[in-house]
């Protein structure tokens, strides 16, 4: 199983945190990401998807 660590993480690359930072095995996604954008195709449609806290303004 391969994994990407913060040491692997590089640009052009989906930094997508998978699992928790506080937690053994935490990774980022490290799929191609979107360009000029820190996520691939399917983070950035989550990372913009209101989940916790949705703007009411
Ligand atoms: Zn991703």
């Amino acid at each position: 199983m391969s994994i990407i660590t913060m040491e692997e993480l590089k640009s052009g690359m989906c930094r997508w945190p998978i699992g928790s930072i506080e937690e053994e095995g935490f990774h980022f996604c490290g799929e191609p990401s979107e360009p000029a954008a820190p996520y691939c195709n399917e983070h950035m449609i989550k990372a913009q998807a209101p989940t916790r806290k949705p703007k009411t303004s």
